[in-house]
């Protein structure tokens, strides 16, 4: 017998919500910020936890490195368990208390997101897909192909010669593989062409059942969407929000679980209307949540800073990287990705401006008479002694920490104010200076835009 989910909203206050999921016998208080695990180093941060101030409530991998994040773990913990109590204890541990979710990088398909050089060969994401998942070779030739300009082309054929039921058994079994609690199936990039939004109901609809009744964990439905889809104005761009929306109505009823991605939000952000129009699909999908009596959970992949400011407008938790930004990662140059954010002193999430080089800390910190701008676990013992001379393997894991820390401070006051039912007390508690572009995602109906 497979997992149940159970959503229990607690409590309501306009558009945000604080919610006690059960998924079998893990739980999870939303809202909350889930830390999406790019590589070995955030993974040892939320398994051995040593300067976060609380522990992760939920994680996300990427498909594409699952295996080998867990795998090099793995292999360290044997050579650990000769002297001390293995390492992988806290990775055991975790994932027995924890959900778990696998992100399907179902976008990869459509952008060529580079993956790691290996024998000197750029690999991109869609190549791990061949390598890990076991697709039959027919499959792997279209993929290999994909690119925007014949990419609905090369879904119709997958679609038309019967070749989607082993992709999407593929990716559901390597997400069951590794521990995923909530299964996303492999949707496909929604870029509004009538073959995705063919393959966005017919892939969720099709993988409801083997999810649920052959792996026996939770199916969600998931519906990843290009940007785009936010800047079309005309009457073509309008009916293809108005038929997603009216496809989660129809069909949200077999969920728990609404999963969405925008591939990337970072190419709205500097545009009003598109943001507007973002906000205004938030809005509609909370309203079928309210008449759904709040009985199904949004979760928000690969967001950025926006996350939070979707709490108040449905969404109940936002998954984020804590390295890196979300967002196509340009090509790498070394062997190892991990080797890449190590050589760098990387970005600084600081609470109001949000992610800055590290040279921008150094001004602040020196402005600030040694002081970093933030006191969690993490930069405390940094105040003072901070400089660039410090070690850089040192720092990322600070920075890292420091990013979990406090994502899950400021969304702790979110649902602190949820709890006291002041919605405009929600808003306040954002902080607005860092963008305040972000108050287009709220929801338009509510007065509280006269606050600025
Ligand atoms: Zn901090």
């Amino acid at each position: 017998m497979g997992n149940i989910a159970i959503i229990n909203p607690l409590k309501r206050v306009e558009g945000a919500l604080q919610t006690e999921i059960s998924i079998g016998i893990k739980t999870l208080s939303t809202p909350v910020p889930i830390p999406k695990i790019k590589g070995q180093m955030d993974f040892g941060i939320v398994c051995d936890n040593t300067q976060l101030e609380k522990n992760v409530k939920a994680i996300c991998f990427d498909l594409y490195n699952v295996a080998e994040i867990i795998h090099k773990r793995r292999e360290l913990s044997k050579q650990y368990n000769l002297k001390m109590r293995s390492i992988d204890e806290n990775y055991d541990n975790l994932i027995k208390q924890i959900p778990i979710l696998v992100d399907p990088n179902t976008e990869a398909f459509y952008f060529k997101i580079p993956w790691k050089i290996k024998q000197k060969k750029q690999l991109y994401v869609r190549d791990a897909f061949y390598e890990l998942l076991s697709l039959p070779e027919n499959v792997k030739k279209i993929i290999e192909k994909m690119e925007p300009s014949n990419y609905n082309q090369s879904w119709s054929t997958i679609w038309n010669e019967e070749m989607m039921v082993s992709i999407i058994d593929s990716f559901i079994s390597y997400q069951s593989l590794y521990n995923a609690d909530i299964v996303i199936p492999p949707v496909p990039l929604v870029t509004g062409s009538n073959i995705t939004m063919q393959l966005m109901r017919s892939i969720n609809s099709k993988a409801r059942r083997p999810i649920s009744e052959i792996y026996g964990v939770i199916s969600s439905m998931y519906i990843p969407l290009h940007y785009k889809i936010f800047t079309r104005f005309d009457d073509r761009g309008e009916k293809i929000r108005e038929d997603i929306i009216n496809y989660i109505k129809e069909n949200i009823a077999f969920y728990k679980f609404l999963v969405i991605k925008l591939v990337w939000y970072s190419n709205i952000s500097n545009s009003k209307p598109a943001r507007k129009e973002y906000g205004k699909f938030l809005s509609k999908i909370d309203k079928i949540k309210k008449e759904m009596k709040d009985s199904f959970a949004v979760i928000l992949l690969d967001a950025g800073a926006e996350g939070r400011y979707t709490l108040a407008n449905s969404v109940d938790c936002f998954v984020e990287p804590v390295g890196k930004r979300a967002g196509v990662i340009r090509g790498s140059k070394k062997e190892d990705d991990e080797e890449i954010e190590i050589i760098t002193h990387g970005n600084y999430l600081h609470p109001t401006e949000g992610w800055i080089p590290f040279n921008r800390l150094l001004e602040i910190v020196k402005e600030n008479k040694g002081l970093l701008p933030c006191s969690c676990q993490a930069c405390d013992k940094y105040h003072g002694i901070l400089s660039k001379d410090i070690s850089k393997l040192e720092w990322n894991i600070a920075r890292r920490s420091h990013a979990i820390n406090l994502r899950r401070r400021q969304v702790d006051t979110i649902a602190g104010s949820i709890n006291k039912g002041k919605y405009d007390d929600i808003i306040l508690r954002i902080d607005v200076d860092e963008d305040r572009n972000f108050i287009d995602l709220l929801p338009r109906n509510s007065n509280l835009n006269n606050i600025y």
